[in-house]
């Protein structure tokens, strides 16, 4: 199979067609990324990467963050996280308020906001800085010195992220956060905004197609990654997870930056990004390219 032949293929269709939708107006800094762009990266387990596109600009990674910082809690203390997190997929919107009143506060999985903030939390009360353990993690599993915050999108999403701040002061009324709300919400906000390619991404996630081996060795052991594959199977893609095992088969967490992380177990780990987001809030580009790529090499978990 001719990986390269087939991402480059894959770009020329969507440049042929392109998706509709819009970019992500809520956060003002997203509001000003040229919509049209579009990017693959194939992070192969036997060490190659492939790519296309518009693979090594930098976006905005957002909810794809949440992948990490819960792989960088399991790794230090799992026990504790699944007393305050579901795993069960939400239905609901991805920031949804009702919801946590209605189930006490335990909030429905890790990658709803509301989960992802008790994850910082606990990410916070472990390391001390949790974004520092952050994005330490992302520069050493992607061979990117480089990764950083894009601070203008932190600052907006601070200054308009007015329901992120009531899920975390709602939380704290359930003694579901321990930390101050303020520094919560800063960590989560510069982990959202951290600036990453397709193929820091792709090189980034790798340990989650490779049984948990990263770049420097173990992060997770085998079952943990199991475990958090099926998590961003049925969690990771907002109201859309089952569309997205239908059409896509691979576990997946995307971002309102318009980007989305795949892994296909035991074979790579893929990351695509196009701006455009459909009516659930994925990458309208990212989800037509993976569904065929998934349909034209088999890399499907099903
Ligand atoms: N920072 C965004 C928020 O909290 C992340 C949303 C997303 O990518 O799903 O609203």
């Amino acid at each position: 199979m001719n990986i390269q032949y087939l991402l480059d293929d894959l770009v020329a269709d969507i440049k042929a067609t392109p998706p509709e939708g819009n970019v992500a107006d809520y956060i003002p800094g997203l509001e000003t990324v040229d919509p049209d762009q579009f990017g693959i990266a194939v992070a192969m387990n036997s060490g190659e990467t492939y790519s296309a596109g518009n693979s090594s600009t930098e976006f905005s990674i957002q909810s794809i963050s949440k992948v990490f910082t819960l792989a960088l809690t399991i790794a230090k203390d799992e026990d504790d996280l699944w007393t305050r997190v579901s795993r069960e997929p939400s239905g609901t919107p991805f920031n949804s308020l009702v919801q946590l009143e209605h189930e006490h506060g335990i909030p429905r999985n890790p990658f709803i906001n509301s989960g992802a903030l008790v994850v910082t939390d606990r990410l916070l009360t472990l390391t001390g800085d949790s974004h520092a353990c952050l994005q330490t993690f992302l520069r050493e599993q992607s061979s990117n010195p480089s990764i950083e915050v894009n601070e203008a999108i932190a600052a907006s999403e601070s200054l308009t992220g007015h329901r992120n701040a009531s899920l975390a002061y709602f939380l704290t009324s359930y003694q579901n956060l321990v930390n101050p709300v303020p520094e919560v919400l800063n960590a989560y906000f510069r982990q959202c905004a951290i600036a990453m390619s397709c193929e820091d991404l792709a090189r980034g996630g790798s340990f989650l197609s490779r049984g948990g081996i990263g770049a420097n060795g173990r992060v997770l052991t085998a079952d943990q990654v199991r475990r958090l594959n099926a998590v961003m199977l049925t969690c990771g893609t907002y109201d859309a997870a089952g569309d997205f095992a239908y059409r896509v088969g691979l576990p997946c967490k995307s971002g309102v930056g318009g980007g989305i992380l795949a892994v296909a177990p035991g074979t790579c780990t893929i990351a695509v990004w196009g701006p455009r987001l459909g009516k659930s809030g994925n990458s309208a580009a990212g989800v037509t390219a993976l569904a065929k790529l998934t349909e034209r090499t088999g890399w499907s978990v099903f």
